[in-house]
């Protein structure tokens, strides 16, 4: 899909938003059980000039809030005399979910991302994702997906995308995170969806649910503005690109150093996620403190999943690493000397998530 034609045009979804306009909306998605509407919140800036259109979506998992606040502030921080092309800020994509505070639609605890795109007449996820496909994502050019871990898990800041794809590729590129887990995603996520629509999407994890956290949330808004250089929505503004970066495919995130014996977990390895060969990662003890186990680095990496549940089985996964050449190594070590890389302080993380 390419709306970039020469003259400017007027978006609609329900009302108009005329180049030069920008608006904020509330558009029905569903009825709750009092029969009232559920309504998104969407910001539309149209721009006085003619270019992409692009989407920003949050909250399809509801409790997933870091990117709730990149959207409000992407909605505020750009006019229509700024850009080129259309902004559709959608904040808040699963209202049901959102107002409870957690992951799933409550009704039948359904996974609006693994719902799109949708359908007019099925169960009330699906519902909900067709209204906001069909009259939002369909009109764009191309999106960026914000989610975050799930509940007592966390996640290091990376974009997942399906790099076999060269117009996503280009996209997860000009974003600029250092870290890239490329595949095709789940059936029914957005980010699938769209891109077999010709509209490529990214999904961008970020630390936390039921957080903000601002060292995250403004790099997010860095790897946005980098974005929409790169497309001239922005033009004459610069591309980022980061000093480093890792791709890892989503296969090996199941590649988890696990657990040999059972008992409590002790995490050793942080602040930062930089791990040397040989390093203690964790400690697992029985409860008598008698009988320890060490469990080391296999080799120089990044830990970019790691269980914040600090009791184990045998057969739990208790961090997963992706394995880094001597060059990355050294870069990332500069990077955390000159404080660069203190968007990556964390323990733990997980994968499990978009
Ligand atoms: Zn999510």
């Amino acid at each position: 899909m390419d709306n970039s034609q020469a003259d400017s045009e007027v978006f609609h979804c329900g009302e108009t938003v005329e180049p030069g306009e920008k608006k904020h909306i509330r558009y029905e998605v569903a009825e709750n059980y009092l029969g009232d509407p559920v309504e998104i919140p969407v910001t539309i800036i149209n721009g006085e000039q003619p270019g992409k259109t692009v989407f920003f979506s949050a909250g399809i998992h509801g409790d997933e809030l870091n990117g709730v606040k990149v959207v409000q502030e992407i909605a505020d921080r750009y006019e229509p005399e700024d850009i080129h092309g259309i902004l559709v800020c959608l904040h808040v994509c699963n209202i049901p979910a959102y107002e409870a505070q957690q992951r799933y639609t409550p009704v039948y605890d359904q996974d609006m991302n693994r719902s799109f795109p949708g359908k007019a007449r099925s169960n009330t996820t699906e519902r909900m994702a067709h209204r906001i496909y069909n009259r939002f994502i369909e009109q764009c050019d191309l999106g960026i997906d914000f989610h975050t871990s799930t509940r007592n898990r966390t996640t290091i800041y990376h974009t997942r995308a399906d790099l076999s794809d060269p117009t996503v590729e280009r996209l997860a590129r000009a974003f600029a995170a250092n870290v890239i887990l490329y595949g095709e995603g789940d059936a029914g996520a957005l980010r699938t969806v769209a891109t077999a629509d010709g509209i490529p999407t990214i999904t961008v994890e970020m630390g936390r649910a039921h957080r903000f956290q601002p060292i995250l949330i403004d790099m997010a808004l860095d790897g946005v503005e980098s974005v929409l250089a790169e497309y001239a929505v922005r033009p004459g503004e610069p591309v980022r690109w980061p000093g480093w970066f890792k791709t890892t495919s989503a296969e090996s995130t199941k590649r988890w150093l696990r657990a040999d014996t059972g008992g409590l977990v002790e995490m050793q390895w942080g602040p930062y996620p930089l791990v040397r060969e040989g390093e203690t990662i964790c400690t697992i003890s029985d409860h008598f403190a008698t009988e320890k186990h060490i469990v080391n680095a296999p080799f120089d990496g990044l830990i970019v999943g790691s269980l914040e549940n600090p009791v184990a089985a045998p057969g739990h996964p208790l961090c997963h690493i992706v394995q880094l050449d001597e060059w990355t190594v050294e870069e990332i070590q500069r990077e955390i000397n000159h404080q660069e890389f203190d968007g990556y302080r964390a323990h733990g993380d997980t994968w499990k998530d978009e």
